[in-house]
């Protein structure tokens, strides 16, 4: 079987005092995805901050991200500045996932990078299609979130890009955490001689 791509989730403090971490995980199963690590944890200051890297291009993409969701709305977007927005979101992320328990996961399978970004929907609840995590299991707004000057609260995150993601997994597991199995899944998904 050839070597799929993976991708880490994590269960944020929201998902997990929400008693929702099955229902992300049916989600991430049904589809068809093989769980190849997890484990549950309260993670420091430092884990978080090697997961969420400060870089310009972050600061810019939140920024620009919220920024055209409150103009899409015809709301005024009261920032101006994307390097203190960014930091300003970075520092009340390092507080939300040190304050109480996560789940983190590495999730297998062709394209699942990709996969569980849709699966997980955009990153505002609110504005969220119906049927992904974020669009079906929470209400959280720009708007609401940046009032109380915390970070959104959408149950989980999901690594954006394939390099992402590799830089993420070791952020949250040694290579000797992560499993490898077969699945029932297996052939029917990827077995080009199954169905002859
Ligand atoms: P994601 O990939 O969809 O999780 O989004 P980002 O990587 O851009 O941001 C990381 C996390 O920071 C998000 O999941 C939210 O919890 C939070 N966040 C991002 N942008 C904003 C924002 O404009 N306002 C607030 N309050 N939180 C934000």
């Amino acid at each position: 079987m050839k070597n799929f791509e993976r991708t880490l989730v994590l269960i944020k403090p929201d998902g997990v005092e929400r008693g929702l971490i099955g229902e992300v995980i049916r989600r991430f199963e049904r589809v068809g995805l093989k769980l190849v690590a997890i484990k549950m944890l309260k993670p420091g200051r430092e884990q978080v901050d090697r997961h969420y890297a400060l870089t310009e291009e972050w600061m810019k993409g939140v920024f620009n991200k919220a920024k055209t969701k409150y103009d899409e709305r015809g709301e005024k977007f009261p920032y101006t500045d994307h390097v203190s927005y960014g930091t300003h979101i970075k520092d009340g992320l390092v507080e939300f996932l040190c304050s109480a328990p996560i789940v983190a996961m590495v999730w297998e399978g062709e394209q699942s990078v990709a996969l569980v970004r849709k699966l997980a929907g955009t990153t505002e609840p609110a504005g969220a299609a119906p049927g992904t995590i974020r669009g079906d299991l929470s209400l959280d707004s720009y708007t609401l979130s940046n009032g109380q000057e915390r970070p959104i609260r959408n149950i989980v995150h999901a690594s954006g890009a394939v390099a992402e993601a590799d830089h993420e997994i070791a952020v949250w597991f040694t290579e000797s955490e992560i499993v490898s199995y077969a699945h029932v899944n297996d052939p029917v998904l990827y077995d080009a001689k199954r169905f002859k």
